[in-house]
């Protein structure tokens, strides 16, 4: 009879201790999230591999009502992550992703979303912890979009030409120096052209220097759409442009130079009319340093220059 006591005893203390418990987890997973309700930035639980929990703002910005909602349309968080430079996206570690956060070391992944709300893209820092006395981890987000178009308007203003947005001299300097390399080590083959805009101050004179801007933006989009991606094109400076382009059997450096002084000397430019350049055009050889690439290269525009102007002379 006694042990029949304890037994019950000892089976109502766990129904007990199980109520308790499971009240107390109730309780502190409210707390939980009505604390993450009140923050201002995405903050998602994940318990295992599933999402158990979305914030309102994180529900904002996904455009859905209910975490089931969003479970039902995404079987995994990273199928939303876009590519871009240094960012986590969708296939970098696939369904592994969160496996990978967790053993980051407290490195952030840096992940590229897009909201459906606003169509916008969006660059965030994610970060992971675990919370104590639950098997639930807090993924949250911080927004660096901001910074980051920070930083891509720095490295920009460091590269870019500002009037023609075309690579100024300094970029283009780097851009070289790693092509001398590749030439004088693998069987990579590149030609230099060099063009300076004929008679140039008249048109400054003539139109006034605003309109000699505009004829240098033209310019620029001329002749950048009929480069390959694989060309560089810049604005050495003043009127006087440089690209660099890869040359085979069948594109040589002079060709294409000839094609861009046929085609900037017919084109119609707003105002002034009729534009002509002057090419100068150097291949590459081997043992070529930068300087007697551009000795080379300054000698073939100044004689274009000499013999009269638009026209391609190569050396
Ligand atoms: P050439 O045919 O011998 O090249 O003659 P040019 O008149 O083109 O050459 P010159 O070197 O005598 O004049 C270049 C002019 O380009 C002088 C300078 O004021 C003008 N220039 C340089 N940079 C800019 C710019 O950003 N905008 C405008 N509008 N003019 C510029
Ligand atoms: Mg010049
Ligand atoms: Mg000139």
């Amino acid at each position: 009879m006694e042990s029949y006591f304890l037994v019950i005893f000892i089976v109502l203390t766990l129904v007990f201790w199980f109520f308790l418990k499971h009240l107390y987890n109730n309780r502190y997973r409210k707390f939980i999230e009505s604390f993450l309700n009140s923050s201002n930035s995405i903050n998602i639980l994940y318990s295992k591999d599933n999402i158990t929990f979305i914030n309102r703002i994180g529900l904002d910005f996904f455009c859905f009502n209910s975490v089931a909602e969003f479970n039902k349309t995404y079987a995994n968080l990273s199928q939303l992550f876009l590519s871009d430079t240094d960012c986590v996206a969708k296939h970098t570690y696939g369904r592994k992703w969160l496996e990978k956060l967790k053993s980051s070391n407290g490195k952030p992944f840096k992940v590229k979303l897009f909201s459906k709300r606003d169509k916008m893209s969006y660059f965030f820092n994610i970060n992971i912890s675990k919370i104590k006395e639950t098997n639930q981890y807090l993924l949250s987000f911080s927004d660096i979009t901001k910074l980051e178009s920070e930083k891509l308007s720095i490295t920009k203003q460091a590269e870019y030409d500002a009037l023609t947005k075309v690579y100024n001299r300094v970029k283009f300097n780097e851009v070289l120096n790693d092509v001398i390399y590749r030439a004088n080590r693998y069987d990579y083959k590149f030609s230099i052209i060099l063009l300076d805009i004929d008679h140039f101050k008249t048109i400054n004179d003539t139109y006034g220097h605003p309109v000699g801007d505009s004829v240098l933006i033209e310019l620029s989009r001329l002749i950048n759409m009929d480069l390959e991606n694989s060309d560089t094109f810049a604005r050495w400076g003043g009127e006087e442009f440089v690209i660099i382009t890869k040359t085979t059997e069948n594109r040589k450096g002079s060709l294409l130079a000839l094609k861009l002084q046929r085609l900037v000397s017919e084109y119609n430019f707003k105002k002034v009319g009729r534009v002509t350049c002057s090419f100068g055009v150097t291949e590459f050889k081997i043992g070529d340093t930068q300087s007697l690439l551009f000795e080379r290269v300054d000698k073939a525009l100044y004689e274009a220059k000499y013999n009269g102007r638009n026209q391609v002379v190569a050396k």
